[in-house]
């Protein structure tokens, strides 16, 4: 079944005037193999971000997959046309104190409302010391 799971198919994609080969269609979107998305018209959200770019809302117009021998895994990635894209938005100081927050929230303990100067779990939300103490709580119950 090697190579047999995705086959070639020519198709008309966004990125281009000329129908182009791609290896189907997957969740609507054409999907491609390693190393036949063109560089110059397709990346990916990290490959946008690193250009200083960011998708500008447009949703992905292909997807493109990689197998992993070792593990026989296939992992998919979305991929978004350059020439949509738009500028990376400047942090501003409201965007900072914002940011602040949230990652504040992220430490405060929710049974002793306490900074233990960490970020906490999100499965407890809580403090070491609140953690043990509710554990010791339930085991005496
Ligand atoms: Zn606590």
């Amino acid at each position: 079944m090697a190579g047999k799971r995705f086959p070639w198919v020519l198709a008309p994609v966004p990125w281009s005037d000329t129908p182009q080969f791609t290896r189907g269609v997957k969740d609507g979107l054409p999907l491609l193999s390693y190393g036949c998305a063109p560089r110059d018209k397709l990346a990916t959200y990290r490959q946008l971000r690193a250009m200083g770019l960011r998708p500008n809302g447009f949703d992905p117009v292909a997807l493109l997959y990689v197998r992993h021998n070792k593990s026989k895994k296939v992992s998919f990635a979305s991929l978004y046309l350059i020439e949509k894209a738009a500028p990376v938005r400047p942090m501003t100081p409201a965007k900072w104190t914002a940011l602040a927050k949230a990652n504040f929230a992220r430490r405060i303990c929710r049974s002793c409302g306490k900074d233990p100067m960490y970020v906490l779990p999100t499965s407890t939300g809580q403090c070491w010391p609140c953690f043990e103490a509710s554990e010791n709580e339930q085991a005496a119950t």
